[in-house]
């Protein structure tokens, strides 16, 4: 079939197939039977079939049956995620629990190089590249299709996810959550868990300590013993080889970022070139799990930790920032670079910043930031 619109612009997608309740074959051939005969739609490839074991639903599920297809289409973005929603809803597609058992999913994997986030559609679909149940099929058909968030293909995706050591990193300010979630990750992952060797050089303006002052002076050579503390458990050279993976609760570029969000700090190209080579002796996250608090969450947990920190080493991280953040302004800083680890990964390419695989998680609730976290990583087994 021709597309019959030769004005309107023609988009390349990508979707993603699943079924694991009924006939699951049958109902896959049906779905993309339905996308094939679609006014508007080229169906130009379709992946085999593939088996795969359920990722973060409830216990008990049967297993999947995964496939991708490769489409042009004159639709637009929200009018694909339509078409995709009827196909399901024609298939008896129902949603109980989320990640539950279905008789079809189809999602919109990529669209182009469209990068958006509305109500009703993520596009890329935000934990596509953690999942090998979605980059093997997607990448039997469309290996060098480009995935715009991350600048790479769908082979280079499959091949990030399929290291020997994988290196996993939380990425959050202090209050995030970051080691519990790093914590709960090691756990059911059974990975090396590394927590971080000292806390971020974070300062509000006008918080700043006697001690801080004086050692403003000359920052450069201690945040670089700092961002050495950082690398050092995470060098190339002595990276392990065995299956279990690596998870830490922080990222040595964090540092960088921090530095760059701390006007008390006054670094220069010195430091910056420093920097970069000693970050550039450590392995690149494969994986950032990118922790987003909001203003109440954050300011809730501090006020917690004022109380609580004594007694218990709950919210650890915390306690870095003590002196900070009972004021809005330290509220206001960490929120401020919160903001930076967001725009340094998720919006734009800057090459330091350079996880291949981002997922954003809300951690106002933990247990369900935690659930979250596991289920990405579980997708890439
Ligand atoms: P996951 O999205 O983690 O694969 P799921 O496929 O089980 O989970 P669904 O119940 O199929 O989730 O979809 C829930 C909602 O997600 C849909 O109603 C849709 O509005 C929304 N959604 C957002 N982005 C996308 C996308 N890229 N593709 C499909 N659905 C999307
Ligand atoms: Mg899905
Ligand atoms: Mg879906």
């Amino acid at each position: 079939m021709v597309l019959e619109s030769n004005r309107q612009k023609i988009a390349k997608c990508l979707i993603g197939c699943g079924a694991n309740v009924g006939a699951r074959r049958e109902q896959l051939d049906q779905a993309i039977d339905m996308l094939r005969f679609m006014p508007g739609v080229q169906l130009i490839h379709v992946s085999e079939f593939l088996e795969t074991r359920p990722v973060g639903g409830p216990p008990g599920q049967p297993p999947y049956l995964n496939a991708a297809c490769l489409i042009e289409t004159t639709f637009e973005p929200a009018e694909v995620l339509d078409m995709l929603l009827a196909v399901e809803n024609t298939l008896q597609r129902s949603r109980e629990i989320r990640w539950g058992p279905r008789t079809i999913d189809l999602d919109l994997l990529i669209y182009d190089d469209c990068v958006m986030k509305t109500e009703r559609l993520q596009v890329p679909h935000p934990r596509m590249t953690t999942r090998r149940f979605v980059l093997e099929p997607a990448a039997e058909i469309a290996a060098d299709l480009d995935h715009p968030v991350s600048g790479c293909t769908i082979r280079e995706l499959l091949e990030n996810i399929s290291q020997r050591h994988l290196h996993v990193a939380v990425v959050g300010i202090p209050g995030s959550g970051a080691p519990e979630i790093a914590d709960a990750v090691a756990d059911v992952t059974l990975s090396r868990l590394i927590h971080a060797p000292a806390p971020l050089p974070i300062h509000a303006v006008g918080a700043l300590s006697e001690k801080h002052l004086a050692t403003k002076k000359e920052p450069t050579e201690q945040l670089l013993l700092l961002s050495q503390k950082y690398a050092d458990p995470l060098l190339k050279a002595s990276w392990p080889v065995d299956p279990h993976g690596t998870v830490t609760d922080y990222w040595i570029e964090s540092i960088r970022l921090a530095v760059e969000n701390n006007p008390a700090i006054d670094t220069n190209k010195q430091f910056e070139n420093a920097f970069a080579s000693i970050s550039q002796e450590t392995v690149t996250p494969h994986v950032i799990l990118l922790l987003n608090v909001n203003r109440q969450t954050l300011s809730e947990r501090i006020a917690y930790r004022a109380h609580a920190a004594q007694q218990s080493d709950v919210f650890s991280d915390l306690v870095a920032v003590q002196a900070m953040t009972t004021t809005d302004q330290g509220i206001a800083t960490l929120l401020a670079l919160q903001e930076r680890f967001i725009d340094c990964l998720l919006r734009t390419q800057n090459t330091q910043c350079r996880a291949k695989a981002v997922i954003h998680l809300d951690s106002d609730d933990l247990g369900k930031a935690a659930l979250d976290a596991v289920a990405a990583i579980e997708g890439i087994s």
